[in-house]
């Protein structure tokens, strides 16, 4: 079982940036460079796992980072920053291009993670729900072993 981290600390952001303000800005960056024709949703899904690739190079090869990364020069934590920033704008211009309503998506989606998760049960537990044994189907047939429950594209297959 995973022990609380002592390092543990309260870490807020500076504002209340909306993912509406990411948007409307990112739309008008590409709209002024008339680059709205290079953004249909494959190519910005593809901008944004390159940019999982750029923040990657920051973290490889360094075996554990620690929170606040305090091994991390300056430039390099900007740099992580930036990248983070960059795959940000990506999502939400993907999320745009998809024509998905991603602060509804984002909120209907943290409720169900709730409802997957419940807090009684999980606390302190770090394994998928569905390889908890009280998910095992409960009426197996006779003589056959339970199996858990799959959701459809969960990555369990
Ligand atoms: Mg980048």
């Amino acid at each position: 079982m995973a022990q609380s981290d002592p390092e543990d600390r309260e870490f807020k952001f500076s504002s209340n940036l909306s993912l509406e303000e990411i948007r409307s800005d990112q739309h008008n960056f590409c709209k002024e460079r008339n680059w709205a024709q290079f953004h249909p949703p494959r190519n910005v899904l593809l901008a944004l796992v390159g940019e999982v690739g750029e923040l990657s190079e920051l973290f490889q090869w360094r075996g554990e980072v620690t929170r606040g990364l305090p091994d991390f020069s300056a430039h390099e934590k900007t740099r992580v920053g930036e990248e983070l920033s960059d795959i940000l704008i990506y999502l939400v211009d993907l999320a745009e291009q998809c024509e998905i309503d991603l602060p509804r998506a984002v909120k209907e989606k943290m409720v169900k993670n709730a409802e997957k998760y419940p807090v009684e049960r999980v606390i302190g537990r770090s394994d998928k729900y569905n390889d908890y044994p009280e998910y095992l189907l409960q009426e197996a047939p006779a003589g056959e072993e339970p199996q858990p429950e799959r959701e459809e594209g969960d990555g369990s297959e």
